[in-house]
């Protein structure tokens, strides 16, 4: 019988500043079979939509989209903040509450015309995934949907994505 994913996922009041509740998914990561059945959601998704390659960025991106790449045979390319990737990059700015952040991607990640997955942990205002989004379209990939374990209702990220097929696994 399928678990409920939400048993899972430690809810932890105040952390990491005060008034937030945060969600934290490694009791999923550490449990053999919900992590499986988690990734298998994701893996039918993929599959239908014809994925031929999958973007996450740093760091629970590549934990949702790495064991997914491996069940398909396809490639991972990891969004990473500045001063991690080695060679040419595009870069995507984001807004956070205070200032802005930005992520970037290798130049040859993606081939033009590709089919990309994006995917992460957790979607909250959207700014990351919608910073991911916005590097993989920059190296010419189709991004066919995006794919998250939570998705925090209340902050409406959705909205930043509603372009893009979404899957989501839980909801808060
Ligand atoms: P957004 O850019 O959508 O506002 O924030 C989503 C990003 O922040 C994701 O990369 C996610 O890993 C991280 N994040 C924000 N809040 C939480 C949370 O409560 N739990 C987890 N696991 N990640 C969070």
């Amino acid at each position: 019988m399928a678990l409920d994913l939400r048993d899972y996922v430690a809810s932890i009041q105040d952390f990491p500043e005060k008034g937030v509740t945060f969600r934290d998914i490694s009791p999923l990561m550490g449990d053999g079979e919900a992590y499986h059945q988690a990734t298998d959601e994701i893996i039918k998704f993929a599959r239908d939509k014809g994925v031929e390659m999958i973007v996450g960025p740093e760091a629970r991106g590549f934990i949702v989209g790495c064991p997914v790449a491996y069940a398909l045979g396809v490639g991972f390319a990891p969004a990473r903040k500045k001063g991690k990737l080695p060679r040419e990059t595009v870069k995507a700015t984001y807004d956070l509450e205070y200032g802005e952040s930005a992520l970037y991607l290798q130049k040859d990640a993606i081939k033009p015309g590709q089919k990309v997955l994006v995917t992460d942990d957790l979607l909250a205002t959207g700014g990351t995934i919608a910073a991911t989004i916005r590097l993989v379209e920059q190296l010419g990939g189709i991004v066919v949907g995006t794919a998250f374990l939570i998705e925090l209702k209340d902050l409406n990220g959705r909205e930043k994505i509603k372009d893009y097929d979404m899957l989501r696994l839980m909801e808060y």
